[in-house]
C-alpha cells in the first residue's frame, strides 16, 4: 500500500543531503588544502562555479548558520598572494601563540606557491578548513580564505579579470589587492564595489611613504586625488572608488629579498626572509585577521552566513555568465534574487528543525491534527523569519519568493505526514500483508 512502513523512508531535507559527507569525502575533508572553487577557461572565456566543492566547505554542519568573514587576496601571478595567504594560515592556525610566524627552518606551506615564471590555473582557490573565531564581543564567526589567481596579465581579456576580480569583490568582505611596487593607473580601473586593502609589495620608497598602514595611507590619499588635468574617466573611477567601498586602506610592504625573489631552493622559511619583511608582516596578518579587525560579510545591510554565501556566489556566476560585463542594475537584481533565496532557505531551515524535533525519525507516532497543528504554527514562524530578513527588490519581488516558501514547506509538510503515518503500526496494518509482517516480525 501507499502508506506500507517499508515505502515511507526519512525524507531528508535539502540542507541535510547536502551536508552529508561520503566515506571519500570525509576523508578528504581532513586534510585542509585549497580547492578550487572557479575554474576559468582559457579557451573560451567562460567561468565555472564548482557548486559541490563550494558547498562542501560552506555547508558542513559546524559552520553554516554562522556569520562568515571573506578575506580575499586578488591580483596577478607571481606577486607573492599564496606567499601572504601562507603566513595568514599560519596565523589562523596559531592564533594564540604570539610566535605564529612560525619556525626559523620551517618550509612554507599551504596555498602551493613556486617561483619561476609558467602560469598557474586562473580561478578562485578557498582553504578547505573554514575557521571558527570567537569575536570579543562573544559572537562566533567563521572564517573563509579565498585566494584570487589572477589573470591580469596580457593572456587574458580585460573582461576574464575583471569579472573574477569583480566576482571575489562581491562574494568577500575584505579584498585585499596585491600589486607590485605601484599603483598603475589601470589597476584603478578594475574596480566596481567590501573593504579593501590595497597591499604594495616591494615598496622602496619608505623615505617619502614608511611602510606599513600609515605610509600606505598617505600614499594612497596622493592616489586618489582628483586633479583637474586627469582624463574625465581616471576622474571618475577616484570619485567611484569611494562609493563602491565601504573602507579603503592601503599597505606598503617591503622587499622580502633577494633569496625569497631569486633563490630556486627557497622553500620559505623564515631564516632567508629580510627582517624588514617579517616586521611588516607581523604587522599587516592581525590588521586583516585577528579577532577583534573581522570584519563580516554584509550585503544589503545584513550579514551573510555560510549558507547564504553559496546562494550569492551562485547568483553572482549566473550573471556573469553572459557575454557583455554586468550591468550594475543586473547585480542589484542578482544580489536580490540572491538575498531572497537566502531568506527562503534560513526560513526553511527553522521550519524542518522544528519539524525534526515534533515528529523526526526517532520521535513516536503523532496525531494528525497535532500535526498539522505544528506545522501552521511552524509555517508561521517561518514566514515571519523570511519577512523579518531584510531584503532588497520590493515587496512584490519578495512576495513571490514568500509564496515559493509556502509551497515548499506544504511540500515539506506532506513527507512529513507520510513519515508520521509510517510510524503508526496500526494504519501501516490496515494493508493484511504488512499486518502479517508486523505480527510475525
Ligand atoms: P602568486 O602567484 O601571486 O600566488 O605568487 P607566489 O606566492 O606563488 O610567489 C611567487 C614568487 O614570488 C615566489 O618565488 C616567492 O618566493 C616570491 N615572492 C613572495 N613574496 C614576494 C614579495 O613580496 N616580493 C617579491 N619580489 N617576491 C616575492
Ligand atoms: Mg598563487
Amino acid at each position: 500500500g501507499e502508506h506500507g512502513v517499508e515505502s515511507v523512508p526519512h525524507k531528508m531535507s535539502p540542507e541535510e543531503e547536502e551536508g552529508l559527507l561520503s566515506e571519500e569525502d570525509e576523508e578528504e575533508a581532513l586534510s585542509a588544502r585549497p580547492v578550487q572553487i572557479v575554474v576559468a577557461h582559457e579557451d573560451d572565456h567562460a567561468f565555472e562555479l564548482d557548486e559541490a566543492a563550494l558547498e562542501r566547505i560552506l555547508l558542513q554542519e559546524h559552520v553554516r548558520d554562522l556569520n562568515v568573514v571573506v578575506v580575499s587576496v586578488a591580483g596577478a601571478f607571481r606577486k607573492g598572494k599564496s606567499f601572504l595567504l601562507d603566513f595568514m594560515l599560519r596565523f589562523m592556525y596559531n592564533q594564540t601563540s604570539c610566535s605564529w610566524l612560525g619556525g626559523h627552518e620551517e618550509p612554507l606551506t599551504g596555498f602551493t606557491w613556486r617561483g619561476g615564471c609558467e602560469r598557474e590555473t586562473t580561478g578562485i582557490l578557498a582553504w578547505s578548513e573554514v575557521f571558527v573565531v570567537d569575536k570579543p564581543d562573544g559572537s562566533k564567526v567563521a572564517v573563509l580564505l579565498i585566494d584570487t589567481q589572477g589573470a591580469f596579465d596580457s593572456q587574458s581579456t580585460i573582461k576574464d579579470c575583471a569579472t573574477l576580480f569583480a566576482l571575489s569583490t562581491m562574494t568577500s568582505s575584505v579584498q585585499v589587492y596585491n600589486l607590485s611596487q605601484n599603483v598603475q593607473e589601470d589597476d584603478l580601473q578594475h574596480l566596481q564595489v567590501c573593504t579593501l586593502m590595497f597591499l604594495i609589495r616591494d615598496w622602496s620608497y619608505p623615505y617619502e611613504h614608511s611602510y606599513g598602514l600609515e605610509g600606505g595611507k598617505s600614499f594612497l590619499e596622493k592616489r586618489l586625488q582628483v586633479k583637474q588635468n586627469q582624463h574625465e574617466e581616471l576622474q571618475n573611477v577616484r570619485k567611484h572608488i569611494h562609493s563602491c567601498f565601504s573602507n579603503i586602506g592601503c599597505f606598503l610592504l617591503p622587499h622580502p629579498g633577494l633569496k625569497v625573489a631569486t633563490n630556486p631552493n627557497f622553500d620559505g622559511r623564515l631564516t632567508d626572509i629580510d627582517d624588514d619583511f617579517k616586521t611588516e608582516l607581523v604587522n599587516l596578518v592581525p590588521i586583516l585577521l585577528s579577532p577583534e579587525n573581522l570584519v563580516e560579510k554584509e550585503i544589503g545591510g545584513s550579514k551573510v552566513t555560510c549558507r547564504d554565501l553559496v546562494q550569492y556566489f551562485k547568483a553572482y556566476m549566473k550573471i556573469y555568465q553572459g557575454e557583455e560585463l554586468p550591468h550594475p542594475k543586473s547585480m542589484l537584481q542578482a544580489t536580490a534574487e540572491a538575498n531572497n533565496l537566502a531568506a527562503v532557505a534560513g526560513a526553511k531551515d527553522i521550519y524542518n528543525k522544528g519539524m525534526e524535533q515534533v515528529c523526526g525519525g526517532d520521535k513516536p507516532y503523532m496525531a494528525p491534527d497535532q500535526l498539522e497543528c505544528c506545522h501552521a504554527n511552524l509555517l508561521q514562524v517561518a514566514v515571519k523569519h523570511f519577512r523579518s530578513v531584510k531584503k532588497m527588490g520590493g515587496e512584490d519581488f519578495c512576495r513571490c519568493y514568500q509564496e515559493q516558501l509556502e509551497a515548499e514547506l506544504d511540500e515539506a509538510f506532506t513527507n512529513f505526514i507520510k513519515h508520521n503515518d509510517g510510524k503508526n503500526i496500526f494504519y501501516a496494518a490496515r494493508t493484511p500483508a504488512t499486518l502479517f509482517a508486523v505480527m510475525f516480525a
